[in-house]
């Protein structure tokens, strides 16, 4: 599905990415670790259009794809909200560019994470983990094929942490997708990824690949937080 080939970029006379070769095959769950100020958010502003390589291709598809945004489910480090529109307005603002908003679906979505009071609010009046569901959300509900998200629970308590790791995981297995994701917890790597490619310091190069054991507790998380949001 998405496939980076030595990857090489600098910014000015800083090297950040070299020789970054990465997969991701259909359906799959990857993870990707890394020291902070490796450039792992690099990485995703290149798959998602922000950047360019200046070496190495990147396709989709079989489709080279440098500098094209929209393609992808992203969902970058810092959720980036429109504040002039209202939280369901932001969910819904990916589906706009392609086709027809779904509002009901971006609600049903929003009450799920435990955002249902949020919904006409705007995003200064949101704390900086429900801004991070709102940006999780929309990204879910971007309708490709492909899920890119840096540091996507980062912000997140323990209790809100497992229960959008676990609607990313039931969203992942219904429907297909195929997910890339940035992670500091080793853990989280673990309990959530087929395959974990580990970076090095800068310039990042990949150190490691690992492929994780099919057998993994996914499903019984050690916390019980079905009704955490009630
Ligand atoms: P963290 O875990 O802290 O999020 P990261 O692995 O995502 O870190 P990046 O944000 O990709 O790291 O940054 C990698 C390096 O590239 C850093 O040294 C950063 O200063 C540099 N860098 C990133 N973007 C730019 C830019 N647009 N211009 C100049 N330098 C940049
Ligand atoms: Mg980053």
């Amino acid at each position: 599905l998405l496939k980076m080939d030595h990857i090489e970029k600098s910014f000015g006379t800083t090297q950040v990415l070299h020789d970054i070769s990465i997969h991701v095959e259909e359906g799959e769950f990857v993870a990707l670790l890394g020291p902070s100020g490796s450039g792992k958010s690099t990485i995703f502003n290149l798959i998602g259009g922000m950047a360019t390589p200046d070496e190495g291709t990147i396709s989709l598809n079989d489709k080279i794809i440098h500098g094209q945004k929209g393609l992808i489910g992203y969902m970058p480090q810092q959720p980036s909200l429109f504040p002039w529109r209202t939280v369901i307005e932001n969910v819904v603002l990916m589906q706009e560019l392609s086709g027809k908003p779904n509002y009901e679906e971006a609600s049903e979505w929003l009450e799920k994470v435990g955002l249902r009071e949020f919904k006409k609010s705007f995003p200064i009046e949101l704390s900086g983990g429900m801004k991070q569901r709102v940006a999780f959300i929309r990204a879910l509900l971007s309708k490709q094929n492909l899920l890119c998200l840096d540091e996507p629970f980062s912000a997140l308590d323990e209790f809100t942490r497992i229960e959008m790791q676990k609607w990313l995981l039931s969203v992942w297995e219904e429907n297909r997708k195929s997910v890339l994701f940035v992670t500091h917890s080793i853990e989280e790597a673990i309990f959530l990824a087929d395959r974990i490619y580990i970076l090095t310091k800068r310039p990042a190069t990949i150190k490691e690949e690992i492929k994780v054991p099919f057998a993994r507790p996914r499903e019984e998380s050690l916390l019980n937080t079905n009704e955490f949001f009630q």
